[in-house]
């Protein structure tokens, strides 16, 4: 079995992921960075900025998450942030070095929560995320 295999796979064998599982950490930390060295520059992060545009109020029961509305968190709800604040969060993530922006809201949210301007053709809700470059 190559454990150094640096090429992307899909077909793992048990034996071979627990036998990953069965190396030291800092081996594992060695391959993983032998790993990302072929790939990436060692000396560079691409430094991204995630932005909760609609917290908490979850519709979705997800156990673990303190945004599902099923639960009881200390999460308290907020309503969908105004189109300009998250633009302006963009320009400011830009300014301070963000190369990629990504907003996080709930899941499907319907095209009467979102604003008019982030609505496609058929009124669905457009999201995602974008490189600021
Ligand atoms: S769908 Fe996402 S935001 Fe909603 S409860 Fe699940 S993990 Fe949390």
């Amino acid at each position: 079995m190559t454990l150094m295999n640096t090429s992307p796979r899909n077909d793992w064998t048990r034996e071979e992921i627990a036998a990953l599982f069965d190396l030291p950490f800092t081996e594992l930390v060695f391959r993983a960075a032998s790993v990302h060295r072929e790939h990436f520059a060692p000396d560079e992060v691409q430094l991204s900025t995630l932005l909760s545009i609609k917290t908490g109020g979850c519709e979705e029961d997800c156990g673990y998450c303190s945004q599902s509305a099923h639960h009881d968190t200390d999460v308290k709800a907020t309503k969908l942030m105004d189109v300009q604040a998250v633009l302006q969060a963009a320009a400011q993530a830009r300014d301070h070095g963000s190369t990629r922006f990504c907003i996080f809201a709930w899941r499907n949210p319907k095209a009467r929560d979102v604003c008019q301007d982030h609505r496609d053709g058929e009124g669905r809700a457009e999201h995602g995320a974008g490189n600021l470059r």
